[in-house]
């Protein structure tokens, strides 16, 4: 599934990112706070979301698990970087909401018998499309 999303480039993550800003129409997709990662709420429905964009490189590779935390931030800081080519941006599809058309990062967190759903807004205020 993951490979028939086009892959996103840094220009096209940082032009969703500021459409997703000028977006002022509230919405239920915004009734929990995103701004770090968070498990998918119930507020907002999984079929309000729809894939747009990948981040994934290569779908037949495992993406690294190695984050990017220059200014001491953790995974789950609302100030974290989004940093495409680390963990856990790199496996991660960009999805629209199909009510305000605002924009997200989620992933599927995978454990030994459950599956979290993962979400975070796309904040262009945090995007660091160049961390190599
Ligand atoms: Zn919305």
């Amino acid at each position: 599934m993951q490979d028939l999303l086009p892959k996103s480039g840094a220009a096209q993550l940082r032009a969703l990112a500021l459409q997703s800003a000028a977006i002022a129409q509230d919405c239920n997709c915004r009734a929990a706070d995103s701004s770090g990662w968070i498990s998918l709420p119930l507020s907002l429905p999984e079929s309000q979301l729809t894939d747009v964009a990948t981040l994934v490189a290569d779908p037949y590779d495992e993406p690294a698990f190695t984050e990017y935390h220059p200014d001491g931030t953790r995974y789950e800081s609302p100030d974290a970087p989004i940093a495409p080519r680390h963990y856990p941006y790199n496996r991660c599809n960009i999805a629209r909401c199909t009510l305000c058309g605002r924009h997200y990062l989620r992933y599927m967190e995978a454990g030994g018998y459950f599956v979290d759903r993962r979400i975070r807004a796309l904040d262009r205020q945090y995007l660091v499309t160049d961390a190599a």
